[in-house]
């Protein structure tokens, strides 16, 4: 293994701010809400806190900043991390961004609570910006306060990490460090807001730019900056492309395109409903970003959304993601439009989206299933009856294929033996009729056949499973149970959920209880089912 140099004094991380440097700032440095324009970014200075305590941190998002796990637990850590202390090298700002929200143009965004702290350089080269969520307002805040609650910056930063492991494109989360500051909230909108514990979250990505990021400045007709910001994003993320040219914006697009179906099918693959997907939470790395009232499907159900305030048209419901990412995509091609102007290369590029996600998500559904290919003339047929069945009574999605591993390869077993490794993955056992029974039955023989003519030995199948098939994924109820705990100022769960998704295909003897499903407590409790866009 290379020898890796580790950083024990915040004072020697090494910064170089590229994005500041190259892109055009905002000449106006007072910090008061406004309309920018002509600039890429606002600098502006974290808010301070009074009395501030780190919950956890991510020892895996450390290593990649070469910082020294002595100094994570250290208090210098809770003052650079919750913005306190600025270190050497950072120069703080708030980038401005645009989106279309839940269908319709939103006109300017940005960054209304997260600051730019800079990019860290470790021994390898790369660069890795630390940005701050919720700690305090910027120019971009609107009419809100530029901070965040306990609550969501629990299930940000598990999240974040624990999708990292699951092996989904994501932005990273180093800390998790309480203000001691309240902040109110009206959870539900429902005219009742109360006093929660505040905290800041450091995000960690090689860059945090938005779909909505050109798209602001198409909108203003500001091509010069959006071309501008694109030579930049193709010099720094995408050098492997070239030098920025007009063939050159045709293959980032496209490979954007390509990277934003490839994050699809994983979200897809492990029941992962983003809640918001805005373009201004779409990531140009392809990265899952911006977790607010995400969840987990629970019961496999395509038209299920935790998201309250989407509740209406479910737009943003899980089995319209990937129509939604297309959409989203064709929004970004209208912004680029005026760097190319011509309609067919661009509708060539975004093509690559349509084609990646259907090869991934057939490699995908093989790869669940526990075959090496995906034949569509035999597996169409075989993946719609199971989802259909999936649906026909309430199953548990993560269970039922984790268990699906463990199904006695024999035909000629009676339905009632063939199901017998599934059954924890239904909630209502009362629901499974005897049509039901003989329905399913005949899906597993038609699976057994499958795996049978394809040659694939037990022992591959399984493993195959195991590595698509996650047996712990952040069920909705698990970080509400460590959001409780945290507001009382037990951190204990939050570090224990940490520990477990870093391998969330193991089967963790002795963590089993973390794999049930959801207990009925938990089905109608706001924060386990149901979320809103508040945070
Ligand atoms: P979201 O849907 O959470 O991604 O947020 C949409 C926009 O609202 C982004 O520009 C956020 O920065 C901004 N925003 C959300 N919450 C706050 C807040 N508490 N204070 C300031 N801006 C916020
Ligand atoms: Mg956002």
């Amino acid at each position: 293994m290379a020898s890796q140099k580790k950083i024990s004094r915040f004072d020697d991380l090494i910064f170089d701010n590229r994005f500041l440097r190259e892109l055009p700032a905002d000449p106006e440095t007072v910090n008061n809400r406004r309309q920018v324009f002509g600039a890429c970014y606002s600098r502006v200075l974290p808010t301070k806190v009074a009395d501030s305590q780190t919950v956890a941190y991510a020892r895996e998002v450390a290593e990649l900043l070469d910082l020294d796990s002595d100094i994570c637990g250290s208090d210098d850590f809770t003052q650079v991390f919750v913005g306190n202390r600025l270190l050497p090298g950072m120069d703080p700002y708030a980038t401005c961004y645009g989106g279309h929200q839940f269908g319709n143009w939103a006109g300017q965004l940005g960054d209304g609570r997260a600051i730019n702290l800079g990019e860290v350089v470790n021994h390898r080269g790369e660069h890795w910006m630390l940005q701050l969520k919720g700690a305090g307002s910027t120019p971009y805040s609107r009419n809100a306060d530029g901070l965040a609650v306990l609550r969501s910056s629990v299930r940000e930063f598990l999240c974040s990490e624990a999708m990292h492991h699951l092996g989904v494109p994501t932005t990273r989360a180093l800390s998790l460090i309480l203000t001691g500051e309240e902040v109110i909230r009206d959870m539900f909108y429902s005219g009742d807001p109360k006093p929660e514990p505040g905290a800041v979250i450091c995000r960690v990505a090689p860059s945090f730019t938005r779909f909505g990021s050109f798209q602001i400045f198409a909108a203003r007709g500001e091509i010069e900056l959006m071309k501008k910001l694109l030579d930049y994003t193709i010099r720094t993320d995408f050098p492997h492309l070239g030098e920025p040219s007009l063939d050159v914006y045709l293959k980032w697009f496209e490979e954007v395109c390509r990277r934003t179906a490839e994050m699809i099918v994983h979200w897809q693959r492990v029941g992962f409903v983003h809640g918001v997907m805005n373009t201004d939470n779409m990531s140009i790395l392809g990265l899952t970003i911006d977790y607010g009232p995400y969840g987990w499907l629970e019961n496999y159900d395509p038209n299920w959304t935790p998201n309250t305030t989407d509740a209406a048209d479910r737009r943003y419901r899980f089995g319209n993601q990937p129509q939604i990412a297309f959409w989203n995509l064709g929004q970004l091609a209208n912004a680029i439009y005026p760097l190319i102007e011509q309609v067919e290369p661009l509708q060539q590029a975004i093509n690559a989206y349509k084609d990646t996600f259907e090869q991934g998500w057939q490699t995908m559904v093989a790869a669940k299933l526990g075959l090496n290919t995906y034949d569509p003339a035999i597996d169409n047929e075989l993946n719609t009856e199971l989802l259909i069945l999936l649906q026909l009574v309430e199953t548990d999605m993560t269970i039922f294929y984790r268990k699906l591993a463990l199904l006695v390869m024999a035909v000629e077993l009676s339905d009632e033996a063939l199901m017998t490794p599934l059954m924890e993955a239904y909630y209502v056992p009362g629901q499974i009729t005897d049509d039901y029974k003989a329905r399913l039955g005949n899906w597993l023989r038609s699976y057994i056949r499958r795996v049978q003519a394809s040659g694939i030995a037990d022992a591959e199948r399984i493993k195959t499973m195991n590595a698509a098939n996650p047996k712990y994924v952040l069920r909705n109820y698990l970080a509400q149970l460590a959001i409780d705990k945290a507001e009382h100022g037990d951190f204990s769960m939050v570090n224990e959920l940490l520990e477990l998704l870093r391998h969330p295909y193991n089967e963790q003897p002795g963590k089993e209880a973390f794999a049930l499903k959801r207990p009925d407590w938990a089905r109608q409790r706001p924060g386990c089912s149901m979320l809103s866009c508040s945070s």
